[in-house]
């Protein structure tokens, strides 16, 4: 079978163990940049971290890391 005949592959990811978790963030660091407020969060209930970006003015806060970042 050829490359096309391939069934198409699931954008899903894959379930884990953190997806379960109802992230409570607290930020961890944050600093200024020209783009706004980078803020470094991190759950206080699994440990798992993120990125975001909070834009100055009301713009939603955009998150950086695609996926949060499990504990290790
Ligand atoms: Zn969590």
């Amino acid at each position: 079978m050829t490359l096309l005949d391939a069934p198409p592959q699931s954008s899903e990811p894959s379930p884990n163990a953190v997806d379960a978790c109802r992230h409570i963030w607290a930020t961890e660091s944050a600093h200024t940049t020209s783009e706004g407020s980078l803020r470094y969060l991190r759950c206080t209930a699994c440990a798992s971290r993120r990125v975001e970006l909070r834009p100055y003015g009301d713009a939603p806060a955009v998150p950086v890391t695609r996926q949060d970042i499990p504990p290790r």
